[in-house]
């Protein structure tokens, strides 16, 4: 509706207003408009875009927003459902949620519909259904879940944070009819709670329908992190745990180390210190059921923590090392210094077989 409002005089009331058909019709059209005035009245128009008749602009706007939108369902609305919902619903997605424990009212202040069972949850058909549960409950919630009261061509994404035990066991539990995509945000509630830009979210789309309108919904659902600016990486599941064990395990590992230590804050803190009193808290903030998961289902991790332990037992042999030699030295004094001359024996070679003729011949330089 187009309001024209006289400047003079003032006391016209109701406003003089007109109004106009919607279509065909252009913004700039309604400027040019001039209806016959009884009276010679000065008009100017107040406000063009909020006194259009049909504001074309905000129009498309919401449709476009409508058309990106998705239903979206999180099953484990526990500390990353949580985070994830936040995001989801400022990007004004529709969305549901169901857990063991009840979270009425968290998800009502994030605008989220709790469900206190999946059956209901189901019934409401979701385009996207998201796991996620913790990794050592996945399939014991997928075993329970009433998957005949979804639609068949539902999306089923999940979250977690080992790829090729979630991979295997999706495969196995869901209905063939059902799209399949495997993701790891690489960030989580501590690490991402300013912003998600320029953080890494993986992904492999394991299983995705041909056709048109299922490809689409995949792209939508991957553009809610695009927007966010994470760095999006294609990778398979298997590479994917490849690089998690030697990077995630690995930097939980340390940090719930360290928290063990009891690492404590001091007035003369260096950067290098603060950096891990950093890590600390981001992994504590993590269960350790999740730390767990990492170690239980990632097959890299295992190898990974041997070589953990073996670098930090290289690393106290090297330092007791010159520890014991300026206690020779000490001891012994100058008699010790043709020691270095003598023939070095390697005694556990082999399995402790006895040194080969080579072993024992003195160094030359
Ligand atoms: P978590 O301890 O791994 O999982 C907690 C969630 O699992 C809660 O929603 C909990 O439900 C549910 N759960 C646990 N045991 C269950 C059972 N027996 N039956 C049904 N539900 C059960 O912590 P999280 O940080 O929230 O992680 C959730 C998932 O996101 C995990 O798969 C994790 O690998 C992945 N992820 C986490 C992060 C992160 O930074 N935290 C980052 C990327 C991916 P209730 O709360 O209702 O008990």
């Amino acid at each position: 509706m187009l309001t024209l409002i006289s400047a003079k005089p003032q006391n016209l009331s109701p406003p003089l207003s007109f109004h106009f058909p919607l279509f065909p019709f252009s913004p700039t059209s309604s400027l040019s408009f001039h209806p016959p005035l009884k009276n010679t009245l000065r008009l100017r128009i107040r406000s063009i875009d909020a006194a259009q008749p049909y504001d074309y602009e905000s129009h498309l706007r919401t449709q476009h927003l409508k058309s990106q939108s998705l239903k979206i369902a999180i099953l484990g609305f526990g500390n990353f459902g949580q985070f994830l919902a936040k995001t989801f619903s400022r990007q004004g997605h529709t969305l549901l949620a169901y857990s063991r424990t009840k979270y009425t009212d968290t998800a009502k202040s994030l605008g989220v519909t709790f469900y206190n069972n999946p059956d209901d949850l189901f019934e409401s058909h979701p385009e996207v259904v998201i796991l996620c549960t913790s990794i050592l409950s996945t399939e014991k919630v997928l075993q329970s879940l009433p998957f005949q009261r979804l639609k068949r061509s539902t999306l089923f994404v999940d979250v977690l944070s080992v790829k090729e035990f979630a991979k295997t066991i999706l495969l196995k539990y869901l209905p063939v009819e059902f799209d399949i995509l495997c993701t790891h945000p690489m960030f989580g509630p501590e690490s991402g709670k300013n912003s998600w830009d320029g953080l890494p979210f993986v992904y492999d789309k394991v299983r995705i329908g041909n056709e048109e309108d299922r490809i689409s919904r995949v792209e939508r659902f991957l553009d809610v992190f695009a927007k966010e600016g994470c760095r999006m990486v294609e990778m398979t599941c298997a590479e994917h745990d490849r690089h998690a064990a030697g990077s995630q395990f690995v930097t939980h590992t340390m940090g719930r180390v360290l928290e063990r230590f009891g690492l404590e804050s001091s007035p003369i803190n260096t950067k290098g210190y603060d950096t891990l009193l950093d890590l600390v808290e981001v992994t504590a903030g993590d269960s350790f059921e999740l730390y767990y998961g990492l170690f239980m289902y990632n097959k890299n991790a295992m190898e990974q923590l041997e070589r953990l332990d073996m670098a930090f037992e290289a690393i106290k042999k090297e330092l007791f090392g010159k520890l014991h030699h300026v206690y020779r030295k000490q001891l012994f004094g100058n008699a010790d210094e043709g020691a270095e001359d003598r023939p070095k024996v390697q005694k556990l070679l082999h399995n402790g077989a006895p040194p080969s003729a080579d072993a024992v011949k003195p160094e030359t330089s």
